[in-house]
């Protein structure tokens, strides 16, 4: 217990703390040097064994799995709440995202197409096949501590890879619960390696250790923009993959025919859900002129009678910051709003009894009459940037404007501007949604974002090529030897 705090590495151990109050929650042994060396070995041994088992079975394992996240459902939606302050419905939300990639991967085991191309020679046969990579590292953020790190191994386990993971040093509880299960199923299954799945804790350290890995050919990394610019650096050096899902400062457009109702709702979740920590966040809201200042009415009301507090409590729907460096952060953002000539409500710390530990904040709306440089920056709190527009692709360049490119959303009745808004001069998002917020995507779609978001694409469609290496294949069953395009060589004889 001792004094509150935040979740720290000090020398050989790092230490959980509960954002709820500060106070230990326990701790995990940091990976040495010699530890990581020994993980990547028994990964890279593990690769060489389960890439060959057939990928029907690999999904049998993800089967099982899912079955166990399933059983231990409730345990683990409580780990998350307590390690990073979610409410109990959000958490329960990122363990069913869990089982939901298991399923999707079970179902990719027996969909791992390649394809079969026309060969301009005759009696030639082309394809393209897809085969498993070799072990990727998984480096992860601390604001969905469970859920990146399923989208990633689920599918690269089922694609034939293996798996160490990087946490992020302030959910080490949470990783070690999950990747418990997994290794248990590890265990009692007869084709799976030892090493298979594995978990690094630590800081930064173990994460720059596998960005500069030539045994990893793919480093899939979640977290800030900072982050993603040193590993993809770390990574392109040495000719590796990285896969990247960084940070977001997503918008919504509320045009003249939205449905109020339907728009406030989603603001409402998509700006304060997770107390404003999901890289989907929405961070600026644009609302025809003719719509502002009801909206913003209804939104500053909405916003005074939020339940602020323990996320344990029932009917609480915004629980405490990840650390006294989130509120910080917030408040030096605010602080340059008001600079910049910002109108803000709300942002102020929130007393949660017995809980003086903890860092609770009342989301904050910010009016501004045009973009400032705060506004174009991700500061991972609930601060809700409020803009005004006249004319529609007025608000289009608003949502582009911005360096990053992770989610947006319409809300809007009228036809012609949905399909503007989804077409090639629309949103410059990776998701583009209409009649829906920015946050709370599906996994059957690919997740991510251009820009600086990194560009990377997870979870579903065919997101799981990322985790194989594909190979062109040609064989000729004639008794000559054709060159493409026609090429004569002749050796004589
Ligand atoms: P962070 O960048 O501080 O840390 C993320 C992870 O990277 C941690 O595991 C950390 O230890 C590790 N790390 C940090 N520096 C590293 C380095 N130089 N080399 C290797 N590893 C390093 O991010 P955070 O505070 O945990 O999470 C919040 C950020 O993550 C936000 O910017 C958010 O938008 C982003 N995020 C993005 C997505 C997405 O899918 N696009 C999803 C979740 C979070």
């Amino acid at each position: 217990m001792g004094r509150p705090g935040s979740s720290a590495v000090a020398g050989e151990r790092l230490t959980s703390r509960s954002p709820i109050d500060g106070y230990s929650l326990g701790e995990v042994p940091v990976a040495t040097r010699a530890d990581y060396d020994r993980s990547v070995d028994r990964a890279v041994q593990a690769f060489a064994a389960w890439r060959t088992v057939p990928a029907p079975r690999r999904g049998e394992l993800l089967r099982r799995f899912g079955m166990a996240v399933r059983r231990d459902k409730a345990r683990l939606a409580e780990l998350i709440t307590l390690e990073v302050g979610k409410i109990r419905a959000e958490a329960e939300g990122e363990v069913q995202e869990v089982i939901d990639v298991c399923d999707f991967a079970v179902g990719l085991s027996r969909q791992l197409h390649g394809l079969t191309i026309a060969s301009e020679r005759p009696q030639h046969h082309m394809l393209e096949r897809w085969h498993p990579l070799g072990p990727v590292g998984v480096i992860t953020a601390f604001n969905f501590p469970m859920a990146v790190w399923a989208w990633n191994a689920a599918l690269a386990l089922v694609c034939g890879d293996s798996v160490i993971w990087k946490p992020s040093e302030k959910t080490p509880l949470t990783a070690a619960a999950l990747a418990g299960l997994l290794e248990a199923e590890v265990a009692n299954f007869p084709e799976a390696p030892a090493g298979l799945a594995t978990v690094l804790q630590g800081g930064r350290e173990p994460g720059q250790w596998l960005a500069a890995d030539p045994r990893l050919p793919l480093i899939s990394a979640t977290g800030s923009t900072r982050m993603g610019r040193e590993v993809a650096t770390t990574v392109a050096a040495r000719f590796g993959r990285s896969l990247l899902e960084l940070g977001g400062n997503n918008a919504m457009i509320v045009a003249p025919s939205a449905s109020e109702d339907l728009a406030v709702r989603a603001i409402v979740f998509a700006a304060v859900g997770t107390a404003g920590q999901r890289c989907t966040t929405l961070r600026r809201l644009y609302v025809h002129e003719s719509r502002r200042a009801a909206l913003l009415q209804r939104l500053s009301g909405i916003y005074a009678g939020l339940r602020i507090g323990d996320p344990r409590e029932a009917d609480v729907l915004v629980g405490p910051l990840i650390n006294a460096a989130a509120f910080e952060a917030m408040q030096a953002a605010l602080a340059a709003a008001r600079a910049a000539g910002g109108r803000i409500s709300g942002g102020e710390r929130v007393e949660v009894p017995g809980a003086s530990g903890g860092w609770y904040a009342r989301p904050a709306i910010v009016e501004l009459d045009a973009p400032i440089e705060v506004s174009r920056q991700e500061t991972f709190a609930p601060i809700l940037y409020v803009l005004g527009y006249r004319e529609f692709a007025e608000a289009v360049r608003g949502n582009n404007e911005v360096s990053q490119g992770l989610s947006s959303s319409l809300f809007t009745r009228d036809l012609a501007e949905a399909e503007h808004f989804l077409s090639v001069e629309g949103s410059d998002c990776g998701i583009a949604n209409v009649n829906i917020g920015t946050s709370g995507a599906e996994i059957g779609g690919a997740f991510g974002g251009e820009k600086e978001t990194g560009g990377g694409r997870e979870s579903g469609s065919d997101a799981w090529r990322a985790y194989m290496r594909r190979q062109t294949q040609t064989i000729n069953y004639s008794s000559a030897l054709p060159l493409a395009q026609g090429v004569s060589f002749d050796i004589g004889g």
